[in-house]
């Protein structure tokens, strides 16, 4: 393990390997640090391609301590060329970094929560919590309930019953909170003070957070260890945006892959966008959503922990921030599965209809290469699409039936034409 310790975002203060989150100095929030020039020494591409297709394959770059026990298979879904939908959308090259395909839970959660659980192992907690919009549910649930840990799980009560069964199932002590996401964050953090439970997204959040960059790592390796010029991600804390950024710079850092501009583009929606409306109104500062309101509910965090540093990222390189509507998150989850036979959830809608306007506004230009992440599975939203789409004809078990129905629709596509 390559790592050095902890270190204080805002004013470097250095802390030991630990379940530490904020700096007692300043109060900045805590990273993890590495010996990258050690790391340098003793990574290749050539020992990267030998190992299993999973997240562990850059584990020089992860803050974990000996032999990989929790979430061994997590990671390393498919980066899918997305020919069809770059036609439709009017650019030259795309592809879709699908988490939504990711091992045990179907997002992108799985690997925060790999990171997140091995740590509390190492550090001698007995039990694991999360405060979640749904995702980190269904992850800390079902990672607890595979490597033996009693979990609880606090979430708001208005979640999807995909996301709230989707993690009962798991065995776990699930608890819905009356009020928003912040609301249920405010308690754990109470919670955490009192009990001595490893929560993953918060004394534990550092760690967490290294888990992220798995994706990215990935990414740049399916690209042939290069970095595309464009990647549009879906932010609700903020902490996955912020970790693409990190991952690139580390690979660059080590030589695995050459330096190259990359713009970063951060996705929220409308009815939750405090990341977004920063970067649009070019504010210094977050200013929270206080009822956040939209069918992207993985994403309702109103008061984002990692939104400035987000931000700020967005304007360093480039990019830019943008947010989607209720409707437009429809459409773009049913152009993502008509396009490429991808089914997202809501967030995923988020990251498509984004990427449609940042496209038309000319904030990417036509003529490169972009990386969508799609971070979670439309499975669990089935919700969100009630109403939304044509419904099915019903006919008796007749041939004679069927032949009239197949000439109306035939008849119908061809007025479309
Ligand atoms: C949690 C989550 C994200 C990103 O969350 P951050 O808090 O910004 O790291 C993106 N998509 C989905 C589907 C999620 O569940
Ligand atoms: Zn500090």
């Amino acid at each position: 393990m390559f790592v050095k310790g902890l270190k204080c975002r805002e004013c470097g203060k250095e802390y030991p390997d630990s379940p530490l989150y904020v700096c007692d100095y300043c109060f900045g929030p805590l990273e993890v640090n590495y010996d990258y020039d050690m790391i340098k020494q003793n990574i290749s591409v050539e020992k990267i391609r030998s190992r299993q297709p999973n997240m562990w394959r850059y584990r020089e770059f992860l803050p974990i301590k000996g032999e990989i026990k929790i979430g061994k298979d997590v990671g390393f879904t498919p980066l899918v060329k997305a020919d069809n939908l770059a036609k439709a959308l009017g650019v030259k090259e795309i592809y879709i970094k699908n988490d939504a395909v990711n091992f045990p839970t179907l997002s992108f959660k799985d690997r925060v929560v790999s990171v997140a659980i091995a740590k509390a192992r190492e550090f001698g907690f007995k039990i694991v919590a999360c405060a979640s919009t749904g995702n980190l549910a269904n992850a800390v649930a079902a990672l607890a309930a595979s490597s033996g840990y009693e979990s609880f799980v606090f979430i708001p009560a208005n979640l999807e019953i995909g996301k709230v069964l989707g993690t009962l199932i798991y065995n776990t002590n699930l608890i819905k909170i009356e009020g928003s996401y912040d609301k249920v964050n405010r308690l754990c953090t109470e919670i955490a003070g009192k009990h001595n439970w490893g929560f993953v997204n918060i004394n534990l959040r550092p760690y967490y957070a290294e888990g992220s960059k798995s994706l990215t790592f990935e990414m740049l390796e399916q690209l042939g260890f290069k970095t595309p010029d464009n990647i549009v991600v879906p932010m609700a804390g903020g902490s996955l945006i912020t970790k693409v950024g990190k991952a690139i710079e580390e690979f660059e850092y080590v030589g695995l892959i050459e330096k190259k501009h990359t713009r970063i583009f951060g996705a929220q929606a409308t009815g939750c966008n405090p990341i977004t409306s920063t970067v649009k109104e070019k504010r210094e500062f977050i200013k929270p959503v206080k009822t956040p309101d939209t069918i992207a509910k993985s994403l309702a965090i109103g008061n984002p922990a990692d939104g400035y540093y987000a931000a700020d990222l967005m304007k360093n390189t480039g990019g830019y921030g943008e947010d989607a509507t209720d409707e437009e998150i429809i459409e773009g989850m049913k152009l993502l599965a008509r396009t490429e036979g991808i089914f997202t959830e809501t967030a995923g809608g988020v990251t498509i209809a984004v990427a449609k306007k940042l496209i038309k506004n000319g904030n990417i230009n036509k003529n490169e290469t972009t990386v969508l992440a799609i971070t979670g599975n439309g499975l669990k939203t089935l919700e969100a699409l009630h109403g939304k789409l044509k419904e099915p004809d019903v006919i008796s078990p007749n041939l004679e039936e069927f032949e009239k129905i197949l000439s109306k629709i035939r008849e119908k596509k061809n007025k479309k034409n």
